[in-house]
């Protein structure tokens, strides 16, 4: 049987269905019930998104993330980002389960023109929190509607997610948010620099597998039902990576989840 693929909408209405809070008011999607019904009970939740990991790199590079592969393995469902398929519309889409139409975002600095889950965690006296890089869409956007957002100023090129993933334990042991949003952009600047087809992006995907992993195990301690999944994904292009089309290797991406 195929998998079943839903649209990127689902992924706030499947949040506020785990937390037991109503959906972002302008929100399109269903929650999604397989998710749900596994996640259910857990005290929080979590979001990790290896920007940019779509399935056609997730076809041509599985191998080289067999922690990922472990849980796509058991669990997974595919999801469409909505058009463009670029970061900010998309991380948009995830915190209002609303397409461009209705959360009006185009670039990170812009406003959101509808309701985000982080004001329904608000309503519910519950607290929300991102955790990005300087200068990217976690920090930005979603981080100036969030209670918290955590921001690692320094890049370092390759290793530049994991001082994210040491923050984002960080806040997850000492806040304890209900609700926990991270963008890791390390896969998105590679797919760009090399093109997703090329095996140049094997070693960061390795260490991507690991930060993944060690992420989830400190996550799931603290009682997170932890959703992985991307904005976007991208394709060759004339030289380096590109997405913003509707083809599918801009569009589709693997969700998976775990507690
Ligand atoms: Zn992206």
């Amino acid at each position: 049987m195929p998998t079943p693929i839903y649209p990127l909408t689902n992924v706030a209405p499947t949040i506020a269905a785990i937390l037991d809070i109503p959906a972002p008011a302008q929100s399109t999607g269903e929650p999604l019930a397989e998710i749900v019904a596994d996640l259910t009970g857990s005290e929080r939740c979590a979001i990790l998104a290896p920007d940019a990991l779509g399935m056609y790199q997730w076809g041509l590079w599985h191998q080289a993330m067999p922690f990922l592969g472990l849980l796509i393995n058991q669990r997974h469902v595919v999801l469409r980002a909505v058009m463009p398929t670029i970061t900010p519309v998309n991380f948009a889409t995830m915190v209002t389960g609303a397409d461009q139409s209705a959360h009006g975002i185009q670039a990170k600095d812009e406003d959101f023109q509808c309701e985000t889950i982080f004001e329904v965690l608000a309503a519910d006296g519950k607290r929300g929190a991102a955790v990005g890089q300087e200068g990217c869409t976690m920090t930005d956007l979603i981080g100036r509607w969030a209670e918290c957002c955590g921001q690692v100023g320094k890049r370092a090129p390759r290793y530049e997610d994991d001082t994210v993933a040491d923050m984002l334990l960080e806040v997850a042991a000492e806040d304890t948010p209900d609700f926990l949003i991270t963008q890791l952009v390390t896969t998105d600047d590679i797919f760009h620099e090399f093109k997703p087809s090329s095996p140049q992006v094997v070693p960061h995907l390795q260490d991507m597998d690991a930060r993944l992993n060690r992420l989830v195990e400190g996550l799931a301690e603290l009682d997170y039902g932890i959703i992985i999944l991307s904005d976007h994904g991208q394709h060759d292009g004339d030289g380096r990576g590109t997405h913003g089309s509707d083809c599918d290797e801009d569009s589709l991406v693997p969700c998976t989840w775990t507690k």
